[in-house]
């Protein structure tokens, strides 16, 4: 009988290690040995301690550091508030002609990417490195993370934002049914009933200048999304702005995490670290009431930008294999609503980060490599913008990143679904 590996919840030491005797598989290194497919693996929510993920207040503090530290190069900014009155803010930094939009946290149980966005940042707007200055004159990297603050707080997918709330910011939406992504019931674990919300993920529309219609309600995933919330209207306006200033968004970034379960598809003892991908809406060019955007739409640069930072983290994987079980988020996905899908038809390029495992599965455990390997890829993938060389890179190296292999969850798989 085959020995199974350690257990995900289970700490490796030496000396159980050793316990595992002859017939136990090679361990590249402790932590690897900690994210590789064990005997369970739960979709199951349940409490788990998340202290150790910055959470608003930190956010603001570390800001204001890397803003101070940074000697100007990094300029913060207060965009304006969510729905419960806690502070959005922006980061940028470089002054060149290439603009990067770096979100996080819109779902609030998905906090790897604030982290890697700190540090990030403190690397860009600190270091005297080649890297460093080449990123800050050919680039202009505007960042706002935990941009779902309220959800982040509660420690949840949606936003806290009842429908009375919404009507009373959009008054000509009364009397009709509401959005369709309007939680009031258990999702991930959490209730809904008290504090509804949303999942803001499905709020964007490609329009930049849509304003809600009656008509347009309760909507389907296949449609567009309102921004009826503070929080989506403020990155579309950030986005906006940046498209005036640059004349386009050269690339989107939306930093997420996925079920805990995943496996590699040629190695069911293999997690998934992480999923990328650079399609979220079907082809524009014949998709009908779509065409418009068709002529701005360039996959073939999502493609590159999704590569690059594959590129990055199979690179990585000499030292540490657990950076290299990359694969391709599902590709059959059409989610106009969300800020990926709507920033994609303005002509940006996107990349989806979806790391292992939401708080309600995994809590804060594995938190410093799952954070490595989102800022691995981003750095990767900037230091490719910043070349030039992303645009030689080969698309369809982007095709032959392996595809997810089955969840070995044991919950429902529809929560495991939830994962975009
Ligand atoms: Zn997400």
């Amino acid at each position: 009988m085959r020995v199974r590996r350690r257990s995900a919840f289970a700490l490796v030491t030496l000396s159980s290690i050793a316990l595992l005797g002859t017939t136990a598989p090679a361990v590249a290194a402790p932590d690897d040995g900690l994210l590789t497919a064990a005997a369970t693996c739960s979709e199951t929510p349940r409490e788990l301690p998340i202290n150790e993920f910055t959470d608003h207040r930190e956010l603001g503090v570390e800001l204001d550091r890397i803003e101070r530290v940074s000697g100007g190069k990094v300029q913060v900014e207060q965009l304006g508030r969510s729905n419960r009155g806690r502070e959005i803010h922006s980061a940028r930094v470089g002054t060149g002609p290439k603009a990067v939009l770096l979100t996080s946290e819109i779902h609030g149980n998905e906090k790897t990417g604030t982290d890697a966005i700190l540090d990030l940042l403190d690397f860009v707007g600190t270091s005297d490195s080649a890297k460093a200055k080449r990123w800050r004159s050919e680039l202009t990297i505007v960042a706002i993370p935990k941009m779902n603050p309220d959800g982040a707080e509660l420690d949840r997918r949606g936003n806290d934002m009842t429908w009375p709330e919404v009507t009373a910011r959009h008054p000509q939406l009364r009397g009709v049914q509401p959005a369709w992504n309007y939680y009031t019931g258990s999702t991930q674990g959490d209730d809904y009933s008290k504090r509804p919300g949303f999942d803001i993920n499905r709020d964007y529309h490609p329009d930049l200048n849509y304003v809600p219609r009656k008509e347009d309600f309760p909507g389907t995933s296949a449609q567009t999304g309102w921004y009826l919330s503070p929080e989506t209207s403020i990155v579309r306006d950030v986005y906006r702005g940046l498209t005036a200033e640059f004349g386009k968004v050269d690339t989107y970034v939306d930093l997420h995490h996925q079920g805990a379960c995943y496996v590699m598809p040629d190695d069911p003892e293999e997690f998934v670290t992480l999923s990328i991908s650079g399609k979220f809406v079907d082809d524009p060019a014949t998709t009908p009431g779509y065409e418009k955007y068709a002529s701005k739409y360039d996959l073939k640069y999502s493609k590159q930008l999704n590569v690059a930072v594959n590129n990055a983290l199979q690179g990585a994987a000499n030292n540490r294999p657990v950076f290299g079980n990359v694969t391709l988020y599902p590709q059959d996905t059409n989610l106009p609503g969300t800020g990926l899908g709507s920033f994609a038809l303005n002509g940006s390029g996107t990349v989806l980060f979806e790391v292992r495992g939401q708080t309600q599965t995994l809590g804060q455990q594995y938190r410093a490599v799952l954070t490595k390997s989102v800022y691995i890829g981003l750095d990767g993938m900037l230091s490719s913008i910043a070349s030039g060389k992303v645009r030689t890179l080969d698309p369809a190296d982007y095709d032959r990143i392996p595809p997810r292999g089955p969840n070995i969850g044991t919950a429902a798989e529809a929560e495991a679904r939830l994962d975009g």
